[in-house]
């Protein structure tokens, strides 16, 4: 059993035209209900909840700071590597971009991590492209082994790996994997990876499958804001997110909302996600799901980061550099994507505390397992 077999079950247009059918009632019904379902999850993203989205927010509001308090987490994502052997036609990185690439050694990594550590961080999410020849578990084994000592909690965003390659990971002390679908449309998802090994879409949905049974602590999803209809593939993704609770019940799940910044060579969005769509987006998730940590990175504006605070998300990247070596090594070198908030950690955690929230640094420590 995966979630492919309740994947299987659904298709996308009925899907997306249930979602677009839903009703002021619907929204009513699913803003008025002690425990919301899937279909409340469409109502709460369909057109009809964008006149809700003020009770939306401080519903949201309040569900959040009852599981979470006024706390932030605050995390920075460390770029190992941008090699790459897929074509994604919107990363920066894809295998057919001419950029210069490039695999952190250890001495470049412990360089990094001095100028993350400056800014106050010890929580780090390590990120590669997906290169298996230079970066693979061993690579990341050897790195997590190296950082250690540096931060207190470390996730990664690399490759979709085998469950074996995923323990190995979680006892050299990764504590979380984040892998996102990039769409769960599963007719199109092959015109977005053409090449490689991102290309087999069932591989990638049993991903968060194999990161549970290797008991990881905790496990990131996403879609690509930007790529299909952002409504439905939300629903997939929010359905996967209750399979994986109810069957992986010991780990720890979190949502992020990467929507689609300007990088080199990529195309442009196919749909246009606003800010209020993002926030109800991200309130929605909260209504029907009380436990989950959502996420925002500094892919947003500083306009929508400012004001997103109290409104349902858990954690914030900060000072962000998405390219191998970004923040000591090579500060020149080609972003995966565009930086949109280009304010420094400290900057932020003022913000965090200036909106009546207290920016939390460290609430885990591998050195104590
Ligand atoms: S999204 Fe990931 S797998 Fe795809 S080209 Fe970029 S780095 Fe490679």
């Amino acid at each position: 059993m995966s979630f492919q077999h309740i994947f299987d079950t659904y298709s996308w247009d009925d899907t997306r035209a249930s979602i677009y059918a839903k009703t002021a009632r619907d929204v009513e019904q699913a803003l008025a209900s002690r425990k919301r379902t899937p279909e409340d999850f469409k109502a709460l993203v369909s057109p009809a909840a964008l006149p809700y989205l003020e009770e939306m927010a401080r519903l949201s509001s309040q569900l959040t700071q009852k599981r979470f308090g006024k706390t932030i987490q605050m995390y920075a994502p460390m770029y190992l590597s941008n090699e790459c052997q897929n074509i994604c036609t919107y990363c920066g990185f894809s295998f057919d971009n001419k950029v210069k690439r490039k695999t952190l050694n250890d001495a470049e990594i412990l360089q990094e991590t001095g100028a993350i550590r400056q800014h106050g961080f010890n929580h780090v999410l390590l990120v590669t492209g997906e290169a298996n020849h230079t970066v693979h578990t061993a690579y990341f084994k050897h790195a997590v082994e190296l950082l250690r000592p540096h931060f207190a909690n470390i996730s990664v965003e690399v490759q979709p790996l085998d469950t074996d390659e995923y323990k190995i990971l979680h006892e050299a002390g990764v504590y979380a994997v984040l892998v996102y679908q990039e769409t769960y449309h599963q007719d199109v998802y092959k015109t977005y990876h053409p090449k490689g090994k991102k290309s087999n879409f069932g591989y990638r949905l049993e991903t968060p499958d194999r990161v549970g049974e290797a008991g990881l602590h905790k496990i990131g999803l996403g879609v690509l804001l930007g790529l299909e209809d952002w409504r439905t593939d939300s629903f997939f993704c929010n359905l996967h997110l209750d399979y994986l609770q109810k069957t992986y019940w010991q780990s720890k799940f979190s949502v992020s909302f990467p929507r689609m910044r300007p990088a080199e060579g990529i195309i442009e969005p196919n749909v246009i996600v606003s800010d209020k769509e993002l926030v109800q987006l991200i309130c929605a998730y909260r209504l029907v799901n009380e436990d989950v940590e959502l996420s925002i990175s500094t892919r947003e504006s500083e306009h929508f980061r400012n004001n997103i605070i109290p409104l349902g998300i858990t954690s914030m990247s900060a000072g962000s550099k998405t390219n191998p070596g970004g923040y000591a090594v090579e500060p020149q070198s080609l972003e995966q994507f565009e930086i949109s908030d280009e304010r420094r950690a400290e900057e932020i955690a003022r913000l965090i505390s200036r909106s009546g929230y207290e920016p939390v640094w460290k609430d885990w420590d591998n050195a104590l397992l």
